[in-house]
């Protein structure tokens, strides 16, 4: 048996993300769903608001240490937004209606974004990923990850991977939007693998790892 860590969220592309890095801690990730706990809130305006909400809850619910995440686009010249409100973007400006799915979504968030853009010169903008992690739901030291990955917005999209914003962020490094990178050159490099190797370090060296199946504050 593993130590246990339950993942604030039913993202299957999350959950494999995050298992491959964890796994020789010698930790196993449960979703928050496979023990029965609804989803909750994210009504904060900062990142690592809802992401620490999203964790306390999963804790309190499941009883066990937990990690939840939050994550998005910030750009310079719109003072960070569309931030935590990037997955409803268009849907905030009354582009498109509620409850659609990511295939309307992703381009009509898309659209709204090149609109605000227009005529600006100063296109630089970055993904941003915060993990948090807590020991139970009270916990008064929360560990904090965050991962960044920046460079610009084009004019068009380009590119047909990856999901969301990718095929408007122009890599400079790479000469490629994040939508024409591979999959796996992505998956090693995005603002979610930097944040998550740091979380990975905060808790080898802040929790400590213990023995066997327990962490080192849950008693025999
Ligand atoms: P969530 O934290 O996975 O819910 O992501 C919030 C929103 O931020 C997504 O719906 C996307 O619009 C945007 N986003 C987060 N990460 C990425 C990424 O890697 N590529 C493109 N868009 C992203």
């Amino acid at each position: 048996m593993s130590k246990q860590l339950i993942l604030a969220s039913n993202n299957a592309k999350k959950l494999r993300e995050l298992q491959a890095l964890i796994t020789p801690l010698g930790v196993e990730l449960v979703t928050q769903g496979s023990l029965g706990i609804p989803e909750a809130e994210e009504p904060h305006i900062t990142f690592v608001e809802n992401a620490l909400a999203k964790a306390r809850h999963a804790a309190r619910e499941g009883q066990g240490p937990a990690i939840a995440d939050d994550s998005g686009l910030c750009v310079n010249a719109l003072g960070g937004a569309p931030g935590v409100r990037s997955a409803r973007y268009a849907v905030d400006a009354g582009r498109i209606a509620e409850g659609m799915g990511r295939d309307l979504l992703d381009p009509a968030n898309n659209a709204w974004l090149l609109d605000q853009m227009r005529d600006q010169t100063d296109r630089r903008a970055h993904f941003t990923c915060l993990l948090v992690a807590v020991r139970h739901a009270d916990d008064p030291e929360p560990l904090i990850a965050e991962g960044n990955w920046a460079g610009e917005l084009l004019h068009d999209q380009q590119g047909e991977h990856g999901f969301g914003y990718d095929p408007l962020l122009w890599l400079p490094d790479h000469q490629q939007s994040a939508a024409q990178l591979a999959p796996d050159i992505k998956n090693g490099i995005s603002h979610r693998a930097q944040a998550c190797q740091q979380m990975l370090a905060l808790i080898r060296d802040r929790w400590g790892l213990g023995h066997g199946d327990r962490w080192p504050w849950q008693r025999a």
